[in-house]
């Protein structure tokens, strides 16, 4: 069985990744917005005996810019496919064809894809395929991604291309000088496509999907709506969160303290030594119970909505409303859908700075990602937001999202307030404008978002907190009870921490539980609680009025919780985060300003706000 390599080439947001895991079976992101896929992922599909290797490239304007995103295709293809599949947005086929004919230039060995052939029809187009086939040369199939119509026909034409014979006069790739002239005359190519547009095309009706966007635009973009707007959606979302999480939180945490019973009436009645045994259930299990439980309820709601979000085409008009606020500050205006990937977890956040083309714009844009609070985070805001600020009246849940709303306003004020020092002192430089493409407003695919982010988002990132979270539990565990000249190993740590940790309003057990958080900051509330637990007379803490009671019995009052989101939204970068930023920047030295600005950031706003807060105190 002979295997061929192809690669999924096309604009950005014409359905590649959908494309590509309608023919492989893979679960790739995918996104009504550009710039989600920065790096290739590769598939498998078998079609009559032969085997196909694809890879899902990330999407290109042109072949002769030079993003690092869009270097990675440009390099692809010059390295060397059996086939190209490129793929064109049939309903925006004018633009995209100028990159076809740039792709044909350097790879004739290639099929054209009129993918969202069902949203042309319905805009009232009428494509002539046959003569789009004459005119550019090669096999031209129509298809419609999301439901997964016209895969055989992609599947047939890309068979019959890796079997011709390669012809000498039809290059293979692109390797000569001629043909990178050709590339870069966009004018000549842009006259054909035109003409090729004009001749192939046909548009029958009122451009309905065109109209319904501007609409759409003239409200979530204007001046006077667009932030509004915004606020007001994320507000809903975090309300929304913060109400849907607290039952499944509650049963949780119930169900797992049972079992916690169950667990010690049986290691009493197996003899197993109380050092093992508490080990185990008192260390392990308790940080792992406790993971799942604060944050498994708010993710399964938060990341499934972000989904729709993102598969509505409403990013990039935040990114949009942010552009202006963006330049001001030194900033690149993608930088803000970087910060929206990093409100789900920085590492991806920094690995989507790859859209940004200027390099000390990406630097920038990659330094301050942590300032955006992942998911790591979240449960920490909600958990000190609905304790400390959002009371326990009628109103309360509406309160906690409006804090939480406060909290990222706050987050992105500082970014673009690092980003404004970043961009006047190290990384000094002019900053370049920016086309951001505003795609079609989409009807989002609801059950298949919703499984989907469920599955490839929460539980991931879960199962990341659970790996971080066991080690660090028994690792407080055995801190908690083996004692060192009279007290224990943990009480050593936290008091030799505390002088510190109450400079920064805070304590030594919470910034213990920093420190120890570095793999995952899923586990900071975990090991805080632990370390509070085995040196106060709560055993068990099942709500918030509980563990409220628990804080309060440690000292906390309205400025240890201030300073807490402040640390919580102002310190390093989780270990994955920072491995990310080594490997994005190539540089320790830019991996070490990750870590030391906003570290830097937290310590002085929370030496600072706990002393003016407590001589008003
Ligand atoms: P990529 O950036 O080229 O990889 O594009 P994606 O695969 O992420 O798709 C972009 C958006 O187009 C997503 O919201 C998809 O659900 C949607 N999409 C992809 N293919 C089709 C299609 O054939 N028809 C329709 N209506 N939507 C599609």
């Amino acid at each position: 069985m002979s295997e061929y390599r192809i690669a999924l080439i096309g604009n950005p947001n014409v359905g590649k990744s959908t494309l590509f895991n309608a023919l492989t079976g893979l679960k790739q992101h995918t996104g009504n917005w550009t710039g989600k896929t920065v790096e290739g992922a590769v598939g498998r599909f078998c079609y009559k005996n032969h085997v196909f290797s694809v890879t899902d490239l990330p999407g290109a304007y042109s072949l002769s810019s030079f993003s690092s995103d869009e270097a990675v295709t440009r390099e692809a293809i010059v390295g060397g496919f059996d086939c190209a599949v490129i793929v064109l947005n049939a309903n925006a086929l004018r633009r995209n064809l100028y990159f076809a004919l740039q792709a044909l230039t350097v790879c004739r060995r290639a099929v054209v894809c009129l993918n969202l052939f069902d949203e042309a029809k319905k805009n009232g187009l009428t494509i002539n395929t046959e003569q789009l086939k004459k005119e550019l040369g090669v096999p031209v199939t129509e298809s419609c991604a999301v439901k997964k119509r016209g895969l055989n026909e992609i599947k047939a034409a890309v068979k019959s291309v890796c079997e011709k014979p390669y012809n000498a006069n039809h290059n293979r790739f692109y390797h000569g000088i001629d043909s990178m002239d050709t590339l870069n005359s966009g004018c000549t190519l842009g006259e054909t496509a035109k003409r090729i547009y004009e001749e192939c095309v046909v548009q029958s009706d009122t451009d309905r999907i065109t109209q319904r966007t501007r609409k759409l635009d003239r409200l979530f973009t204007s001046r006077a709506t667009g932030i509004p707007i915004m606020l007001l959606l994320c507000g809903v979302l975090f309300w929304i969160t913060a109400v849907g999480a607290n039952y499944p939180s509650e049963w949780l945490s119930a169900l797992f303290n049972a079992v916690k019973t169950e667990l010690k009436e049986s290691a009493v009645l197996l003899n197993i030594p109380p050092f093992v045994s508490g080990l185990l259930i008192d260390g392990i299990y308790t940080t792992l119970g406790w993971v799942v439980a604060v944050m498994l309820p708010p993710m399964a709601i938060f990341f499934p909505l972000f989904s729709l979000i993102e598969d509505s085409g409403y990013m990039p008009r935040i990114a949009f409303n942010l552009d202006k606020l963006m330049h001001k500050c030194g900033a690149h205006g993608k930088q803000s859908l970087c910060m929206m990937m990093g409100l789900g977890c920085n590492a991806c956040g920094v690995t989507g700075c790859r859209i940004i083309e200027n390099k000390k714009e990406r630097l920038i844009a990659t330094v301050t990602n942590t300032f955006m609070p992942c998911n790591g985070k979240f449960p920490i805001l909600i958990v000190i937001i609905t304790m400390f600020f959002a009371g326990s009246g009628a109103f309360s849940s509406i309160k906690a999202a409006l804090v939480l709303v406060a909290v990222l306003a706050f987050c992105v004020a500082v970014t673009l307030f690092a980003s404004l020092l970043l961009s006047k002192t190290l990384l000094n430089g002019s900053s370049s404008g920016f086309a951001l493409e505003l795609p079609p407003y989409r009807k989002p695919r609801v059950i298949k978002t919703i499984v989907r982010s469920f599955l490839d988002r929460a539980v991931f990132v879960l199962g990341r907190a659970v790996a971080a979270a066991a080690p660090a539990g028994a690792v407080i565990w055995l801190c908690a009870n083996i004692n060192v000249g009279g007290a224990s190993v943990l009480l050593h740590c936290t008091s030799f921490l505390d002088p510190f940790g109450r400079f920064l309003g805070l304590d030594g057990v919470i910034v213990m539980a920093f420190i120890l958080g570095f793999p995952a900051n899923e586990t900071v509330i975990p090991i805080m609680l632990m370390s509070y637990m085995s040196c106060g007379t709560l055993q068990e803490v099942s709500d918030s009025a509980q563990l409220l009671c628990l804080l309060t019995q440690n000292g906390w009052t309205m400025t240890t919780a201030v300073c807490m989101l402040l640390m919580t939204v102002m310190h390093y970068p989780c270990a994955t985060t920072c491995l990310t930023v080594k490997k994005e920047t190539g540089s320790l030295k830019w991996t070490a300003l990750s870590f030391v600005l906003p570290t830097v950031f937290g310590i002085i706003s929370c030496a600072a706000v706990s002393h003016v807060m407590n001589i008003f105190a």
